[in-house]
């Protein structure tokens, strides 16, 4: 007779409700399930897996010091359930309610009606501020902050042991050349946040958006929450205190800094809250009308030469390349790289998502589709932004390190050219033999970007328009803070900015 609990997104012990819970009841078995068809799918990847190895060996050890142990199983969910069972007899499912992909969505239906069948009851309980069968925006804010603001889950001050044999983790998927990758674990997380509020993330505000100034100055810890190594509500509340701490002292960007950290907080929240309320999204258009606008079946030439940063655009290609070997990019390099992939390419968004995802090691399915759709402008309550590679490379880049850097085959040509290097004397001998051509041309693509969209535009059906806003829309005040208040109508000045389009001339 035990108490199972199954691990998930949430790798730790430390503010983890559900083990708390599932500690209440009788004898823990703690489980993780590593399902290979999962790491099968076209948005999962080696550098995803290798982290969450890295993750799991460390909560063996979290849960080895409490006196119990993590037993792995390999296999497919139901199965391996149904197998634990017959050994253990299961009275009670405990876990996290998990904002996943439609894969994992579907394996949950699978093992809820498995354990409606058997008579074990299965308790999901949050973890964030993601609400579950939310009932429209209206007052959502409210509760995710008061869900951010309750006491931290001390963990169990001891466990029983379990005796049951632990699989070894496994080593699933292909090899994946990530020389860079951030490491899993605890500790890495704690140290990461720990050097974000004491030394790294005084400029934060200021070098975000840089593409070298950021890898530093942001916290890096959006792959430990996304495999829940550390919890959201610890990492805010960490952030709260040192905001009290520095409260009254100097200017020196700090102040800023830990606000605009705490509304990123925030961000990942409302992010994940839309998948949850529209798990489709990862397939659907939000705005149904902007379904068909791109070629289903992308411009296979150009996908590849955006994927491999080939384009002959420097800024874009250092940034696709810079991503293949660290396994992350800043959020507005993230933003430019979908924006040319969708509007100067014109290229779907869920082919580019799924390349993006599994170069990703933080995959967050609620906040990537969610920033895809945004990004490639098919939510239709977001103001499209065409952001243009030179510029951005110009004005993110100035010295052009970061560019050099990953594009060494631009070393010859001079500071003044760097981003165009087609409008140097000397491109004759480089582009079309060791640097490509630009595969488009960036001013007339956007040209013909801004045609679409405002045709597309013209027709969009406003009750749609109305739908996605009650559903997903953000409520906020002036200064940006998520509030309570409700919905605004289609008519509202936010309504009619949306419909704009925002060039990066
Ligand atoms: C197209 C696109 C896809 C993205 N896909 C992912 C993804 O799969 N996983 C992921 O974690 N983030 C994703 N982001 C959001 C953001 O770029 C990353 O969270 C951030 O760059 C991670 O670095 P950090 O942990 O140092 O962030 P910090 O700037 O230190 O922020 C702290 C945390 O806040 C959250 N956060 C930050 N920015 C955002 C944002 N714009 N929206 C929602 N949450 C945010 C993340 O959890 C992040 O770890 C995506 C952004 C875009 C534009």
């Amino acid at each position: 007779m035990a108490t199972l609990l199954w691990f998930k997104r949430d790798l730790r012990v430390d503010d983890h409700p559900a083990l708390a819970r599932a500690a209440e009841l009788s004898a823990v078995v703690p489980l993780y399930i590593v399902e290979p068809a999962y790491w099968t799918l076209p948005d999962t990847s080696g550098r995803q897996f290798a982290f969450l190895r890295e993750s799991l060996t460390d909560l063996q050890s979290q849960l080895r010091s409490l006196g119990s142990d993590l037993i792995i199983r390999v296999g497919d969910a139901v199965d391996v359930l149904e197998t634990l069972h017959k050994t253990i007899h299961i009275t009670q499912i405990v876990s996290h309610e998990e904002t996943g992909n439609t894969w994992t969505f579907e394996r949950d239906k699978q093992v809820a009606a498995w354990a409606r069948a058997q008579g074990i009851p299965w308790t999901e309980l949050p973890q964030s501020g993601v609400v579950r069968r939310l009932d429209g925006r209206d007052g959502w804010a409210g509760r995710r902050n008061r869900f951010l603001r309750h006491p931290q889950v001390a963990p169990p001050a001891a466990l029983p042991p379990v005796d049951l044999p632990s699989a070894p983790i496994p080593d699933l998927t292909a090899p994946d050349r990530c020389p860079s990758r951030q490491i899993g674990g605890r500790p890495q997380a704690l140290s990461l946040l720990g050097g974000f509020l004491t030394e790294r993330g005084r400029t934060y505000r200021k070098d975000m958006s840089s593409p070298l100034g950021g890898a530093v100055a942001c916290s890096r810890l959006s792959p430990h929450l996304a495999l829940g190594t550390i919890s959201g509500r610890e990492t805010s509340q960490a952030c709260a205190a040192r905001q009290r701490e520095l409260r009254g002292g100097a200017r020196d960007g700090w102040t800023g800094s830990l606000k605009s950290f705490q509304s990123r907080l925030a961000w990942r929240d409302h992010f994940m809250q839309k998948l949850e309320d529209e798990p489709q999204l990862e397939h659907r258009c939000l705005h149904r009308a902007y379904e068909g606008m791109r070629p289903l079946e992308p411009d296979a030439a150009r996908l590849t030469a955006w994927k491999n940063g080939e384009t002959g655009l420097p800024f874009l290609d250092a940034c696709m390349r810079s991503l293949r070997a660290t396994g992350w990019l800043n959020f507005r390099m993230r933003a430019m790289v979908v924006s040319v992939a969708s509007y100067h390419l014109w290229l779907d968004w869920r082919s580019t998502g799924r390349v993006l995802a599994r170069m990703f090691t933080d995959y967050e399915p609620g906040i990537h589709w969610s920033q895809m759709q945004m990004q490639a402008g098919t939510t239709g309550i977001n103001t499209p932004r065409i952001y243009n590679p030179v510029k951005q490379g110009t004005d993110q880049d100035p010295t052009g390190a970061f560019t050099r850097r990953w594009v060494p085959e631009l070393a010859e040509v001079p500071d003044a050219h760097l981003q165009t290097p087609w409008t140097w004397d000397g491109a004759g001998r480089l582009l079309g033999a060791t640097y490509p051509r630009p595969v488009i041309e960036i001013a007339e693509a956007a040209r013909m970007a801004r045609q679409k969209i405002f045709a597309m535009r013209a027709g969009v059906d406003r009750a749609e328009t109305q739908r996605v806003i009650d559903k997903h829309a953000s409520r906020k005040d002036a200064a940006g803070h998520f509030v309570n208040d409700r919905a605004p109508r289609i008519s509202t000045r936010k309504a009619q900015d949306s419909r704009q389009l925002k060039l990066d001339l």
